[in-house]
């Protein structure tokens, strides 16, 4: 954890605000559950089976307030009741919390409606924010907290995966530099399979470029295999076109050294495929990213289309 998290934990000094300032928001909210958990532990060991540390877990505990964004973004409407809520005092006794993982999502409005009570929060309460893109945060909001970062070095990440994983060192590597050397984040991409879903991104991508496959189901199975890591499928198949790209311009690659034969063999391909296959890519990700209830299948489907529309 955070030295100043851990800190702040030994000594029972624990500050009204923190900023977590995170690559990815599994990065963040793994920061804010490890430091919330075990402020909520009755021995502050963050057990997971004392009561309080199973409240948290089930996010039951009367003393927890979690705001998400119901949309892409965080109205004025989603943090109204928070400071009456946060003035009564902790039913349990211990400390109150107020978690909004996605602090960047928030209006200025509904950031302004925080102010008052993130500037001056009432006793043994303390607000948890964590953020990806600091620009959207008011500078009013940002003086108030204290901000951390949740990242090690690339290095460590790759050692830490390596050492506490017990990953080989080339796949240590690999996945440190594909979650940018944050660890958190590297070991949600291992939980979520990331090996098994890149190598699988390959296999998409190349029955794509042989047009083996003129019908689209097989591929699109491909990623439906992933359900609920749809969008690190895509992240992971940008990455790998990426690498190609690169590959076939400097000869060098970024993320996967470890499937060169692959790269090299799909670099022989016109720029113009790639090009158009990492736009098709992107643009999925983009509009899963902005609608919320975008249907999967039809827009893989369509990612898919574009990508062999010049393909074939
Ligand atoms: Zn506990």
């Amino acid at each position: 954890m955070n030295e100043i998290l851990e800190n702040a934990l030994a000594t029972g000094n624990i500050a009204g605000a923190y900023l977590i300032a995170g690559s990815s928001p599994e990065a963040t909210q793994e920061q804010i559950d490890e430091f919330l958990l075990r402020v909520f532990c009755q021995d502050r060991t963050g057990c997971k089976t004392c009561p309080g540390c199973l409240k948290y877990l089930h996010k039951n505990h009367a003393d927890l307030f979690v705001i998400e964004p119901a949309k892409s973004t965080i109205s004025i409407g989603d943090v109204r009741e928070i400071p009456a809520a946060v003035a009564k005092k902790p039913y349990e006794g211990g400390y109150q919390a107020v978690v909004i993982a996605r602090a960047d999502a928030m209006t200025p409005q509904a950031q302004n409606a925080l102010l008052k009570v993130i500037e001056e929060p009432p006793g043994h309460t303390v607000f948890m924010l964590g953020a990806q893109n600091m620009k959207n945060i008011l500078p009013t909001i940002l003086s108030r907290c204290i901000i951390l970062k949740t990242s090690f070095s690339r290095e460590e990440t790759e050692k830490l995966l390596h050492e506490e994983k017990n990953l080989p060192t080339l796949r240590a590597r690999v996945l440190s530099v594909a979650a940018k050397g944050d660890y958190h984040l590297a070991v949600s991409y291992l939980e979520k399979g990331f090996f098994d879903i890149r190598d699988d991104m390959i296999l998409a991508l190349n029955r794509l470029f042989t047009a083996r496959n003129m019908a689209t189901s097989a591929t699109l199975e491909l990623f439906l295999k992933h359900e609920g890591a749809v969008d690190l499928c895509i992240g992971a198949a940008l990455q790998y076109i990426g690498d190609v790209l690169l590959y076939k311009h400097t000869g060098e690659v970024l993320v996967s050294e470890d499937k060169l034969p692959e790269i090299a063999r799909h670099a022989k391909l016109r720029d113009y495929v790639l090009v158009n296959t990492q736009q098709a890519l992107f643009d999925c990700m983009v509009k899963r990213a902005q609608c919320a209830g975008l249907n999967v299948k039809l827009a893989l489907e369509s990612m898919l289309f574009h990508i062999l529309e010049v393909i074939l």
